[in-house]
């Protein structure tokens, strides 16, 4: 060699092969390691000039002395052997920064002519980039199996077509109810129980498809603590595929809803049992949302309508209502709709039995709130109440008939009544004029009675007539209370902030207005002496106040006092007789005169009955 090198090959190649390398290479000579000559791709290394050739290398890079590589040089200088580092890192204090670099190199004794060693070479390559790409790759790698293993779902991949469990995480262990053992296994061994179940072939044809397969809701038989149970998950299997498309793998993520499907259940059968409680009620019952759109209604309407699910229940309702009726139910719906408060009405819907006839029913509605207090939807019922309103209309038309029959006996009644008066008063039979003076007065409350049993009737049949005229207001107070005077123990005050003058008005059904608040505040009222009577002017209204310190009402019966045939039952001390329609008229009369009655009442303290008219008629 060393011939051919003398013989053949000049100085200056050997120098152009020295520089040119794209290796690094230096030769270092001497104990002290001096550096006789390096090429550039060296200095690049070192990131020094060549005003480094002749100093020692440990003069120029003193950070590598106690990097081990001191000892390795001198190992090398001393006993011959080539030392060869793969891929070392090395600490280099290049243009001021301090940084790490990996190399692959050769530390090669160099002989004199008498085979001693007077130097070293050096040969390296710098492998920094690619050992960073490697750490890199490590890292990602590292942190994906990490993610993978720790993941929340469970990840499992199985290879070749035989499908071995070659990877399953603590989840996908868990799921399984198995151990790690079972990762190197054939899935259809480690889970026999899979046997009868889709899965394994729906696996197995994915290798011949390539296309990724996922399912929703999926169930699962399991053998889990011993028990085979069943599970619910989405999962997905992907085929994993090497550079040619070929399916080498197959990865398997799921999601375990097995919870989510069973309250998913338990809310389907308890809406189910809803729904059949609703389907046995012989109501009908509905929900709508909150633009009144019906969502669901029971079998029961169905059947009766004989419509299906599939027709708009909503127009059904409207076609099936009485045209005139319509607009007045949208507008009580609107308001409760507007208010959030339940609706009550009574209303005709077509009877599709008997076409062009109608049946009464009464329809209720409340609305459901979410959470969060907002209305979501409303539910609602339709009761037949034909029946019901038949009956009310008979006994109305009876008790019309049978008040209409009384009264004229009883006019008869009264007159005879007090001719005996008159001829016993005459005859000088005073205790006998006095009974026949009382059978007067119980003629005259019974006449009452039915009167105000034909005033309802009248009412009903809208045929109350007011025969209106101008008259003294306060007047009229003055009489009436005369007259209620004469027969009331208790003491009427009358008190008047100004005269009210004429009114235009029913004299008479005014007065029997009046009349009934001064007498039921009498009656209402057996432990007082005192009943304050006021009027007042409120602008063109005039106002009528009777004030008593009697039982009063409680709050929540006061504004039904003034419905038909309402009675608050009496207390235990008293029994109040009544039939419960005096306030009903009174409230008819004042309404049709287009005023306003209303009532402030504390029970056990007493009640302020007052009503305001307009002096005028608009
Ligand atoms: P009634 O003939 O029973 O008095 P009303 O229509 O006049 O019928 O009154 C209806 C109900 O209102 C009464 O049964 C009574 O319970 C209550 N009520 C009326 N006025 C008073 C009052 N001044 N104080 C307490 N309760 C009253």
């Amino acid at each position: 060699m060393k011939s051919f090198l003398e013989q053949n090959v000049s100085q200056e190649s050997l120098i152009t092969l020295f520089s040119q390398a794209p290796v690094a290479m230096c030769l270092l000579t001497g104990d002290n390691f001096s550096i006789n000559s390096a090429n550039p791709q060296m200095l690049e290394i070192w990131g020094k000039q060549t005003s480094v050739i002749g100093k020692s290398l440990f003069e120029i890079l003193p950070e590598i002395i106690d990097q081990g590589f001191k000892e390795i040089l001198e190992n090398v200088y001393r006993t011959g052997e080539i030392f060869k580092g793969n891929k070392w890192p090395v600490f280099l204090e290049k243009y001021g920064k301090y940084d790490e670099y990996f190399f692959t190199f050769i530390f090669a004794p160099v002989y004199n002519d008498d085979k001693k060693i007077i130097g070293i070479s050096i040969v390296a390559t710098e492998v920094t980039d690619q050992i960073s790409s490697e750490r890199k790759l490590k890292e990602s790698e590292y942190r994906f199996e990490h993610l993978i293993k720790k993941s929340d779902y469970p990840i499992a991949i199985y290879r070749t077509e035989d499908l071995y469990i070659e990877f399953a995480n603590d989840q996908m262990l868990k799921t399984w109810g198995k151990s790690s053992s079972v990762v190197g296994m054939k899935l259809e061994d480690a889970l026999p129980e899979l046997e009868g179940q889709p899965f394994i072939g729906i696996l197995k044809n994915i290798f011949k498809t390539g296309e990724t397969y996922a399912s929703k809701e999926a169930s699962a038989d399991l053998i889990v603590n011993g028990k085979l149970q069943t599970f619910y998950y989405d999962f997905s299997y992907k085929p994993l595929k090497s550079p040619n498309g070929e399916v080498y793998a197959i990865l398997n993520m799921a999601v375990d809803i097995t919870d989510l499907v069973m309250a998913k259940k338990e809310i389907q059968e308890r809406e189910k049992k809803f729904r059949d409680l609703a389907d046995s009620m012989p109501q009908f019952v509905w929900t709508c949302d909150t633009k009144g759109e019906i969502t669901y209604m029971n079998k029961s309407w169905y059947r009766y309508t004989g419509s299906t699910e599939n027709e708009n229940q909503t127009s059904l309702v409207k076609r099936m209502m009485r045209p005139e009726t319509i607009r007045k139910v949208d507008e009580a719906w609107e308001e409760c709709v507007k208010t959030n408060t339940p609706f009550v009405m009574e209303y005709e819907l077509g009877d599709p039995m008997q076409k062009g006839n109608y049946r009464w029913f009464l329809g209720r509605a409340i609305p459901n709130f979410s959470e969060s207090g907002e209305v979501n939807q409303w539910t609602g019922t339709f009761t037949d109440i034909d029946e019901f309103k038949q009956l009310e209309t008979q006994k109305d038309n009876f008790l019309g008939i049978a008040s209409h029959e009384l009264k004229t006996p009883l006019t008869s009644l009264k007159l005879y009544t007090q001719f005996i008066k008159n001829n016993l008063e005459k005859a000088g039979d005073p205790k006998n004029a006095n009974v026949a003076r009382r059978m007067d007065y119980q003629i005259d409350l019974l006449t009452g009675l039915i009167n105000e049993l034909l005033d309802v009737t009248k009412i009903q049949k809208g045929q109350m007539q007011l025969n209106e005229s101008l008259f003294d207001f306060d007047k009229l107070v003055d009489e009436v209370v005369e007259e209620q005077q004469m027969t009331s123990r208790h003491k009427l005050f009358v008190s008047r902030s100004g005269t009210i003058g004429e009114v235009f008005a029913d004299r008479h059904r005014i007065s029997q207005v009046i009349a009934n608040l001064i007498s039921n505040a009498i009656k209402y009222s057996p432990d007082a002496d005192e009943v304050h009577i006021s009027t007042s002017l409120h602008g063109d209204q005039a106002q009528f106040n009777v004030k008593d310190f009697g039982i009063g009402i409680p709050q929540d019966k006061q504004s039904k006092v003034f419905e038909q045939y309402y009675r608050i039952n009496g207390s235990k001390d008293y029994t109040f007789s009544g039939l419960g329609l005096g306030l009903f008229i009174s409230a008819e009369i004042i309404r049709r005169t287009g005023g306003e009655i209303f009532v402030s009442s504390v029970e056990g303290e007493g009640s302020d009955f007052c009503f305001r008219i307009p002096k005028y008629k608009n």
